[in-house]
This record gives C-alpha cells, sequence and structure tokens, in this order.
C-alpha cells in the first residue's frame, strides 16, 4: 500500500476506535478523549502507521527526515531482514509501542519531540510535502507541523496513550500491506508465513487509487461529523 493510504488509515483506524476506548481503562491506560486527543491520535497514528516502511529505501518516512530517516532505514533494513519482514511483525508493533510508552514515561518534553516528528512524517504521508521533496513543500510541511503540535501542546493534550496508539498504528499498517497481493510475515521471526498473500489488490493500482483512498478519506469526513462535539466546538451565532 502507499504512503498516503497507510496515512489515511492511521487516522480513519484511531477515530473508528475512539467510541470504544473514550471512558475506558485498557492496558492500564485510561482514556479521555476529548477533541484534542482526537485530532493528536489521529495524526500520532497516521505517523505510526507509517513506520514499518522505515525498512524501505523509497517509502515516504524514509525520505522525510534526509540522512537522519535514511540512516534509520539502513539499520532497521539490517535488524529486521529487508524489506516486508520484521518490521511488519506484531513483535515490531509491540516493541515500537513499548519504545515509546518508555519514552513517555521518561520525559514530557521527549514526547513532544517524539509527536513532532511523528507528526511530520504523517503530514509528509498525507501529501503536504511533495513527494519530490522540494523546499518550499519542506518548509511548509515544517511550519504546519510545528504549529499543529504546539497547538496540541497548549491545549493540554495528554499523551497517556501514545504507546498504544503507536502500536495501532502500526498494525494499521500491517492490515494496510495485508489487502495487498504481498501479504505480511505478522508472526516473524516464529514463522515467515505471509497472512494475507496473493489476494487483494497491487500497491498503487487503480483500485488503491480510485477506492481505497477515496473511501478512506470519505470515512474520515464521516468520523469527523460523527465523533465532534459541533455545537459545543462553533461559536455561537
Ligand atoms: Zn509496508
Amino acid at each position: 500500500m502507499m504512503g498516503h493510504s497507510h496515512a489515511l488509515s492511521g487516522i480513519v483506524g484511531w477515530m473508528a476506535v475512539v467510541p470504544f476506548l473514550d471512558g475506558r481503562e485498557v492496558l492500564g491506560v485510561s482514556f479521555d478523549l476529548g477533541p484534542g486527543e482526537i485530532v493528536a491520535g489521529s495524526l500520532v497514528c497516521a505517523g505510526a502507521a507509517l513506520i514499518p516502511d522505515l525498512d524501505a529505501k523509497s517509502s515516504t518516512i524514509t525520505n522525510t527526515y534526509g540522512a537522519f530517516t535514511r540512516a534509520l532505514s539502513g539499520i532497521f533494513n539490517w535488524m529486521f531482514g529487508g524489506h516486508r519482514n520484521g518490521t511488519h511483525s506484531l513483535l515490531f508493533a509491540v516493541l515500537m509501542g513499548s519504545v515509546t510508552q518508555g519514552l513517555a514515561l521518561w520525559s514530557e518534553f521527549a514526547v513532544q519531540i517524539f509527536v513532532f516528528l511523528l507528526l511530520g512524517i504523517a503530514f509528509n504521508g498525507l501529501g503536504l510535502g511533495s513527494e519530490k521533496n522540494s523546499i518550499a513543500s519542506a518548509v511548509i510541511n515544517a511550519m504546519a507541523t510545528g504549529a499543529v503540535t504546539l497547538a496540541l501542546f497548549t491545549s493540554g493534550v495528554d499523551y497517556s496513550w501514545i504507546g498504544l496508539a503507536v502500536a495501532f498504528g502500526c498494525f494499521l499498517h500491517f492490515l494496510g500491506d495485508m489487502a495487498t497481493e504481498l501479504g505480511v510475515p505478522l508472526l516473524w521471526p516464529a514463522t515467515k508465513y505471509r497472512f494475507g498473500e496473493k489476494i487483494g489488490f497491487t500497491t498503487d493500482s487503480k483500485v488503491e487509487r480510485n477506492l481505497v483512498t477515496p473511501s478512506l478519506t470519505i470515512a474520515i469526513v464521516l468520523l469527523t461529523f460523527y465523533l465532534f462535539p459541533w455545537p459545543e466546538l462553533l461559536p455561537e451565532v
């Protein structure tokens, strides 16, 4: 699946679970999801839904922060046995989620930096930065990322759920890739069996461009109407 479809699936995925999580406690994390947490979680999930492709040279995430993400990509590719291997396993999702949660427990400042980096990846995946990576689009992306991170920070977004959101974002990536023909080795390293292999659509095919991407976009619009307390948010006329 392509970068922007993965990023969109991250947003849809988070928005879809908000009604089930809000007001509940899951794995020791209590979810209190207001508008700020819905936006923050959607973007965190969108960025996280691009992390597994850090194993590929040409992916959106690998090319988001230049030499930094390219070096990271080289390391991940080596550690996890090449493209669509270990980084596409449940173990990887748990690992990423745990590292993020550890970061959150360690320092609130580190979380803000991490959120900033993840949002930059999300916006890049959503197409805010052009594929050609011109300086202008990089600047626009950086400004938007900074502005949104700051807005979420000043509105006091609580990131206690960030580890779970990152693991969930990775998992949504696997679902997206399972829908394509190559499949995903979910149980790596125990078995290399690829779930969803030879079924589904081809990456960047007509099906993905004309059906998957528009459906995800419509889902976001509908969920936005459904989830937000519009009467409270809109100014009274
Ligand atoms: Zn992938």
